[in-house]
């Protein structure tokens, strides 16, 4: 059972303003976005908490996260000027939702990332 806030989306028992649907993955607006455009891409069957739990088997469900993501940005017309996916692993990325997502980041200039120092 996915009892994350993740897991509520996708069972439609909380409201998220979805933006892209298919059999294998859902993605939507996150509610706090750090970027003008900011969407989590999330796999809708499998519950998996964190990078770390991925199996080899599931490598192509992560491809599917990726490529969901590129096809949104070119749809929306970012992929020229470009953007930034992100998937933050536990407590030192700063992973706050324990099913695993994509952050899809767009818009503006997004700077360099790193530690926070
Ligand atoms: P993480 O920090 O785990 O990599 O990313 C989790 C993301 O989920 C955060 O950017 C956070 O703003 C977003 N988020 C948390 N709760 C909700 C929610 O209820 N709805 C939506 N749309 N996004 C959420």
């Amino acid at each position: 059972m996915n009892d994350t806030i993740f897991g509520k989306i996708i069972r439609r028992e909380i409201p998220a303003t979805i933006v892209y649907e298919d059999e294998h993955v859902l993605a939507f607006k996150d509610i706090a976005p750090q970027a003008p455009v900011h969407v989590l891409f999330i796999p809708k069957q499998v519950h998996i908490p964190t990078l770390d739990d991925l199996k080899p088997d599931q490598a192509e469900l992560v491809g599917r996260l990726v490529l969901a993501a590129a096809e949104y940005a070119r749809k929306e017309g970012l992929a020229e000027d470009g953007y930034r996916v992100v998937m933050n692993c536990r407590d030192h990325a700063g992973q706050t939702v324990y099913h695993i997502h994509l952050h899809l980041l767009a818009g503006a200039p997004l700077g360099r990332f790193g530690t926070a120092h």
